[in-house]
């Protein structure tokens, strides 16, 4: 038998730089490499040459199409496909891809949410290449990445906000580090590592369960009566068909050039993980939106339906993306590393501090960033991080700042002779695994890592967020240091900086049980806020403290934020509605039906009895207790919807349903999953909580 190496087609569907070095002559690449580098644009030839090696490779791997892949505001990613052949002037075939539809394409995006601003005169969006991510081959379609932007260059994706934001922290950050005296540096990238979760069902179930077709969620049912017990049958080994599956997940990633490491999640059944090798924040972002695209297609080829969303089953572990942070220079240096030299631990200081001021100014909009509609089912519940925003730093780093904090008299007592005042710090592990599962947001070794992201989320907009709240305060740093001339003076005056931070914003650091209900009051008593609902959340994308981050830091105008705080709202909106809806529809149709169906033949056996039997009159008037409640519940439910449905305002609508429509929803549910746990299981005609979760592979 002849055995292939696993790893033989890796890269094979991506022009990355490798790709363009070898295919592109000498000097276009080299224009290329300065593009990226933002030193200097792309002319008509460049694209041109570049789009015609493109365009050779694509065809040699068999690729028909192109088209431009773009992250509009739903999250997920749109392509309009056009074929590279076209007639030439003698109605000829002529394969053709010029550089004018490499850099910009107009696709007719009326249907995309703006929030607002593409103004009915001019409809269209326009994509523009983003050639800092490499273009990739997907069912015989070449991908080129793009932003979206209106006719008056706002932005309406996901893509465009990240790439000013990554502008934003790399000047941010290289000003701190050229300051600290490491001239070399040109540049600072965020890197991150997405660790993706995900759920499979058996598709025959998922097709069954009008819910998970159209919420992504389970709206109702009953847990397995022996949660622990089955919990063991999960820990068996990987099942073939899942292994199949990942095994075909890892090629198709390898293929796309993802460094895709699959395993097996220990925390709910039928739960799994994929996280790739981290990378620069712009491509893991992409990278991550591919990942989700082939667990789906994937997991249908293989009988399965992945889920992506956060809580496809409740009082089962929700899904989450956990978003590994750093920032490493040019010259690959992490700035989170804690290093061992004085001067490269004050520098450290300075960015662990900035970072804990950021989140501590901006823990509302952290909240909302990591969230939508689905999250809101996740956190706080079941293993998932609360809505509390916090840091864990781990007991070395406190050490570490605690000595920092008594260090500043020893500043201020011999301001001429050196000093290190954090000798401690050399020992820190690289490996630190002091974790803190609990935490939203923990220190691990030389990176951050939050964990409150929701599963089914595009990562874009928790990046942007951390990337410029850290940039907003590096920058303040920096302007207090810039009039220092000398070294000493410099780390004196950053360790003063650093102290205030400590002094200001420790409440926001916490290492204890996050799941605890002892921190809510504790975080009660220290100020933090604690946002319950992801709708309340939104507001914060347009406090005026948001405005004046994004407007300084050039990522997002005003109007923008408007625009995309209007979105959320009306999302959130859509998502509850369709959710409120399928329930009632499913009660109605499907479960009350089945409860009629069930009281019948016991009302006439009943009837045929000579002696009333206590167990028949007990069944029945329970089912028809049941059936009365869902009756009534799925009443009320619908007078509400209609009731929120005559306010004007998305975002009232939208509270109105959180603290309103889904109280009654669980009020339904509730008769539902309780009806679930006294009916004959053979004539149960859904799915079950116990045949998806334990029989699904
Ligand atoms: P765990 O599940 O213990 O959190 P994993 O190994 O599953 O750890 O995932 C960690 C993720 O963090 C991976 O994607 C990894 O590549 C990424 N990562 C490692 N180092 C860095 C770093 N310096 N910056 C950003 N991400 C990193
Ligand atoms: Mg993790």
């Amino acid at each position: 038998m002849k055995i292939t190496d696993p790893f033989d087609e890796f890269g094979c569907l991506l022009f990355d730089e490798t790709l363009m070095q070898e295919r592109l002559p000498y000097p276009i690449y080299k224009r290329w490499k300065e593009t990226v580098a933002k030193e200097d644009s792309l002319d008509r030839n460049t694209a041109d040459a570049i789009a015609h090696a493109m365009k050779r490779w694509a065809q040699e791997n068999g690729a028909t199409h192109f088209t431009h892949w773009f992250q509009p505001m739903t999250g997920s990613t749109a392509e309009k496909h056009d074929s590279f052949i076209e007639p030439d002037e003698n109605g000829q075939p002529l394969v053709r891809f010029s550089g004018k539809s490499l850099i910009k394409g107009e696709p007719d995006a009326s249907s995309f949410p703006s929030g607002g601003l593409r103004a009915t005169f001019e409809a269209r969006g326009y994509t523009y290449w983003d050639c800092t991510s490499p273009a990739f081959i997907r069912d015989n379609v070449l991908c080129i990445p793009t932003i979206f932007v209106s006719y008056n260059g706002e932005s309406l994706d996901k893509k465009a906000p990240l790439l000013k934001s990554i502008e934003a922290i790399s000047a941010a950050a290289t000003r701190i580090v050229n300051i600290f005296g490491d001239k070399d540096v040109k540049r600072v990238i965020p890197m991150v590592g997405l660790e993706q979760e995900y759920f499979l069902v058996d598709k025959r179930y998922f097709e069954q369960r009008q819910d998970l077709v159209l919420t992504g969620r389970t709206l109702f049912g009953a847990m397995p009566a022996k949660g622990q017990e089955l919990e063991d049958h999960y820990f068996g080994s990987i099942p073939s068909r899942v292994a199949a599956f990942m095994k075909e997940v890892n090629q198709e990633l390898w293929k796309l050039g993802i460094y895709a490491k699959t395993e097996h999640n220990e925390a709910a059944p039928c739960q799994f993980e994929i996280a790739p090798i981290f990378n620069s924040v712009n491509i893991a972002v992409d990278q991550n939106q591919l990942i989700m695209d082939v667990l789906r297609k994937t997991a249908d080829k293989h009988g399965f339906a992945c889920l992506l969303h956060e809580k496809p089953f409740a009082g089962i572990n929700g899904s989450g993306k956990h978003n590994n942070w750093s920032l490493v220079t040019d010259d690959h240096q992490n700035l989170f590393e804690p290093g061992d030299k004085p001067a490269e631990n004050i520098r450290f200081l300075v960015f662990v501090c900035a970072f804990i001021q950021a989140v501590d100014q901006h823990a509302e909009l952290l909240r909302m960033s990591s969230s939508g509609a689905g999250n809101d089912h996740r956190l706080g519940a079941n293993e998932a991080p609360p809505a509390i925003i916090s840091i864990y730093l781990g007991s070395y780093i406190e050490k570490v700042l605690n000595s920092l904090k008594g260090a500043v008299q020893t500043v201020e007592d011999q301001q001429d002779s050196p000093f290190t005042p954090i000798s401690g710090l050399s020992y820190i592990p690289k490996d630190n695994t002091d974790r803190n599962r609990t935490s939203p947001l923990a220190f691990t070794g030389n990176k951050f890592e939050f964990r409150m992201l929701g599963s089914s989320l595009s990562a874009s907009f928790a990046n942007v967020v951390l990337n410029t709240i850290t940039a907003d305060v590096l920058n303040e740093i920096a302007e207090q240091l810039s009039d220092l001339k000398y070294k000493q003076d410099i780390r004196a005056r950053a360790l003063e900086i650093c102290t205030q931070i400590l002094k200001d914003h420790e409440r926001i650091l916490f290492s204890g049980d996050g799941y605890s209900q002892e921190w809510v009051a504790e975080a009660k008593r220290r100020g933090l806020p604690n946002i319950p609902s992801f709708i309340e959340s939104v507001s914060a994308l347009t406090s005026p403290k948001t405005i004046e981050l994004f407007t300084r830091n050039h990522v997002y105008t005003e109007k923008e934020l408007i625009a995309r705080s209007e979105i959320m709202n009306e999302q959130y909106v859509k998502v509850s509605e369709i959710e409120a809806k399928v329930l009632i529809d499913m009660t109605r149709t499907e479960i009350l039906p089945l409860v009629a169906r069930e009281i019948q033949p016991l009302a006439a056996t009943m009837q045929a009895l000579d002696q009333p039997a206590s167990y028949f009159q007990k069944q029945l008037s329970h089912l028809n207790e049941l059936m009365d409640r869902m009756d009534k519940s799925a009443d009320r439910l619908e007078g509400k919807l209609k009731e929120i449905d005559s306010v004007a305002d998305y975002h009232e609508r939208g509270i109105r349903f959180y603290y309103e429509a889904a109280p009654l929803m669980q009020q339904l549910r509730s008769a539902i999953d309780e009806h679930e746990t006294i009916f004959d299981k053979k004539q149960y005609t859904l799915p079950t909580y116990e045949q998806m979760l334990f029989h699904s592979n």
